[in-house]
């Protein structure tokens, strides 16, 4: 038959482990979602992908443009050498529209230029992002064997453990729980402590020799600085 204080501590032990492992199911399952950093991988991924795709329709246009320009031009200079034009006015004009397409094919040759490496900036990016998400969803991957099965033991445990105190429940008297209670809730979980020596497993304040006297009598006391209810282990 255990005494008053075990019973207490024995719900502690119990409480204070169901605390642990439901934090370390937070955990587990968050780590079992999608992290923020692999949707970010991913939409890093997407956008690097639309640039590509921005960019070489506008290589492609340019290269379009670029070679109607250098077929019109090539069309305006055979006219202009080819001897067929006697006028000098009508050959003034066609040598100032040959020189106009020329400065503007090298105008579009520039920006081709500038365009094929905005190209291949983009796609750079495009293989680092891809390389990255890569990375994260193989590690993600690898972890999701190993989360989901802690996952199911802590679930397993946690079942366990309301069992156990439930059971145990029968043996707490309802103004006992009730301290307990309370205690838990204002000192961050730990109501019940064990004497260290001769000082509280609690808060590490040495007992006065009454309540040594009364622990060693009753198996149960309070602390006077830490209010917390000390047992003899
Ligand atoms: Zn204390």
């Amino acid at each position: 038959m255990m005494s008053r204080g075990e019973y207490l501590y024995r719900l502690q032990c119990l409480d204070s482990e169901d605390d642990a492992r439901r934090r370390r199911l937070t955990e587990v399952e968050a780590a079992l979602r999608e992290s923020e950093a692999l949707k970010e991988a991913r939409r890093s991924v997407e956008h690097a992908q639309a640039q590509v795709r921005k960019l070489a329709a506008r290589q492609q246009s340019l290269e379009l443009e670029l070679k109607g320009l250098v077929d019109k031009l090539s069309a305006s200079e055979q006219r202009l050498y080819s001897g067929v034009l006697k006028n000098p006015k009508e050959m003034a004009d066609l040598e100032a529209e040959v020189a106009a397409l020329n400065r503007r094919r090298q105008k579009l040759e520039d920006d081709l230029l500038e365009a094929m490496i905005a190209r291949e900036e983009a796609e750079e990016t495009l293989n680092k992002a891809r390389k990255h998400l890569d990375h994260l969803e193989a590690d993600w991957s690898a972890r999701q064997a190993e989360l989901t099965a802690e996952q199911q033991a802590l679930r397993h445990r946690l079942e366990e453990l309301r069992e156990a105190r439930e059971v145990l429940l029968s043996d707490i008297s309802p103004g006992d729980l009730q301290v307990y209670q309370n205690l838990r809730r204002r000192k961050g979980g730990l109501a019940v402590v064990t004497l260290q020596g001769d000082v509280c497993g609690g808060c590490g304040i040495a007992v006065s020799p009454s309540l040594k006297w009364q622990l060693r009598q009753e198996g149960i006391g309070y602390c006077s600085h830490c209010e917390r209810i000390i047992v003899m282990q």
